[in-house]
Parts: C-alpha cells; structure tokens; sequence
C-alpha cells in the first residue's frame, strides 16, 4: 500500500535546521504564522474544526482544495486507466468527465428525467453499472438543475452497490436545499463518500477549501495520494476566518437572502411568455427553459450580464446564478427587454 510523503518534522520550539526552509521572514510576510515554514503537510485544526462543521469524525475527513481536487483525487485512487468506468449522471457538474478523461477511466451517463424535475431513477444508475464501475457520482442538489437526490434513491444505489462501487455524493450546494447532509448515513454505508465545500454558502471560493468525508480506509488513501503541503498558510488562514461564528452566521442570513431572490426570480421571470419552464431548485441557480436561448444569452451579453449556457440536451435552457438584490434588478431589466426585443 502507498505510504505517505514523508516529511521533515515540525515541532514547536526548537530549532528547524531540517527542511531547507529561510530562517528569515520576509517583510511581504503579513500572515498571522510565519511563512518561512512550511505549512503543516496536513492542517490539522482546520480538519478538526470542518469535521465539527459537518457532523463528523476528524478522521473520516480530508481537506482538500477545494470539492474540485476531492473529485481528481478519488478518480485516480479509484480508477486504472483504461480498466475502470465511473458512472454519472446527465446533466450534471462536468468536472466529474473531466477528471475522468484525464484519468483514462470510461464515463457512463446516465439520463436524468427531465419531465420528472431532472430526478435520477435508481434503476437506471445501477443498470449502468458494471462490475469496472468504481464510482458513482451523484449530485445533490444537482448542477445545473437544482434537483435534490431522493433518500430512497441514494439508499437503493448504496446497496446494491455494496462492496462493488463507491458512492459519492456532492453536497457543494447543500446549505441552499434546507435539507439533512447525508453524512449521516455513513455510519450505515462503508460505500458512501460525501463532498462539501466553502465555494458557495461560505462565500469563500477565492480560498479553495473543500472536504472530502468517508471511511477511513478512503480517506487515508487519498490523504496519501494527495500532495505534501497541500493547503498554504494564508488559504489555512483564510478558512479559520471563514469558520468563525461571526461569518458562519452571515453565511446564514445571505443563503436565506439568497432563497427569498431565488422565489422572487422565479415568479417575476416566469410571467413572460418566452420562459417556457422554471424548474424548482435547492440550490443558488435554477434552470430554465426558454425560446430562443442563444438569443437570450446574446442580449445578456450585450447587457453586461453573464449567464450560463450548455447546449447539448439543454439547447433550449439557461442557467442563472441568484445574484444580490442590484444585480437581479439588472437581470430583471435584461430580461424586459429581450420581451421587448
Ligand atoms: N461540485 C459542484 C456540483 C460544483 O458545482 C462545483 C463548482 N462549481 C464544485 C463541486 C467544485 O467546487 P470547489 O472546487 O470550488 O469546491
């Protein structure tokens, strides 16, 4: 089994001539630890402090940075090229085909069902399953359609796949969807791994912080895999000041702020004509479906306004962040004027 990078040791007090560090501190040095150091290889108050956050053991959780770096880690741990497959579904987040292409593991999609709110039919993942499949990645609520997976859904994919396939939930939008993390089902599923981030509800995306919560086997894997030092001093930092009550509790009043101008939108935007379908979202997006939605994007765009548009089996939609109340004011004017248009 892949040992972990060994590195020199850091204890306090004494005097550190065993890493080649500087023994000065520069004066473009403003962080609270010296950054002539190297940071912990791990942070080990920061996996402390988002296991609390997350209802965890320390020890079935790695930061990482960001979800994005779980998912690259989990597809190289997970997969042998050209022998593994992961399956997904469709639409989803792409980065999961992302990595997997750079990995060399195949993808499997699976169709969502549009007409059903974009749900996922459990029968469909798991006969898309084959006994290469290693990671199912289920996203929940889902981008770009802000549908939230069902328990019912999960607990029929995690047991059928016992013992033969990992299943990761991405829960980057959880703190949106008012609804129970499913890291409370890990004790019941050695298959079940989960993704967390500080990108969207903690308003720290520039920061790159993100966990990846499993079983112990998983997590020491990736915590293996994943590089020495992977966390710099200030993005440790940074996230101690993310995670202090004070931010905590104004992440919570703006994802209620956020909600409130998510039903506003939905019900000004869903008078005009042209907007054919809002699909409901837990999330801080929502889909939508449009008549002409390159049109659409193109008015935006002369209008200063960036939407996001993925062609393919959503020709037809946009996706729209929720933005502060100014910002969907002007996104309210865009839209009166492609009417007018
Ligand atoms: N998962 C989902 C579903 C996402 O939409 C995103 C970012 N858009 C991520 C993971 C990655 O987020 P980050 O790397 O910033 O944590």
């Amino acid at each position: 089994m892949l040992k972990p990078y060994a590195a020199a040791a850091q204890v306090d007090d004494t005097i550190r001539l065993n890493a080649n560090e500087a023994p000065w501190n520069s004066s473009g040095d403003r962080y609270r630890r010296p950054l002539n150091r190297y940071p912990e290889i791990r942070p080990a108050g920061l996996k402390t402090a988002l296991a609390g956050r997350y209802g965890c053991d320390a020890d079935n959780l790695l930061v990482t940075r960001g979800s994005s770096e779980a998912i690259d880690l989990l597809i190289r741990v997970f997969c042998r090229a050209g022998q593994d497959n992961i399956v997904t579904t469709s639409p989803t987040f792409s980065m999961y085909r992302h990595y997997a292409r750079i990995q060399g593991a195949e993808l499997c999609e699976v169709e969502t069902l549009r007409d059903e709110d974009f749900a996922i039919s459990a029968s469909s993942v798991l006969e898309a399953c084959d006994e290469s499949t290693r990671l199912i990645f289920l996203c929940s609520p889902n981008n770009p359609t802000g549908t939230l997976l069902s328990r019912d859904t999960l607990r029929e994919v995690l047991e059928s796949r016992r013992n033969t396939s990992a299943v990761v939930v991405d829960e980057a939008y959880l703190e949106f969807a008012g609804e129970p993390s499913v890291i409370e089902l890990l004790a019941q599923y050695e298959n079940l791994i989960v993704l967390r981030t500080l990108s969207k509800a903690l308003a720290f995306a520039g920061a790159r912080c993100g966990s990846v919560i499993g079983p112990r086997d998983v997590i020491d894997l990736i915590d293996a895999v994943q590089a020495p030092y992977a966390l710099a001093t200030p993005v440790v930092e940074c996230v101690e000041n993310a995670l202090q009550t004070r931010s905590l509790a104004e992440s919570d009043r703006w994802v209620e702020k956020v909600i409130d101008e998510r039903e506003r939108l939905n019900r000004k935007l869903g008078e005009y004509p042209y907007v054919k379908r809002i699909w409901p979202s837990a999330a801080n997006f929502f889909l939508m479906q449009v008549e002409d939605a390159t049109a659409l994007m193109q008015q935006s765009k002369d209008d200063n306004v960036l939407l996001r548009y993925f062609g393919g089996s959503l020709a037809d939609c946009v996706r729209i962040t929720v933005g502060t109340r100014g910002e969907n004011e002007r996104l309210l004017q865009t839209f009166a004027r492609f009417a007018e248009a």
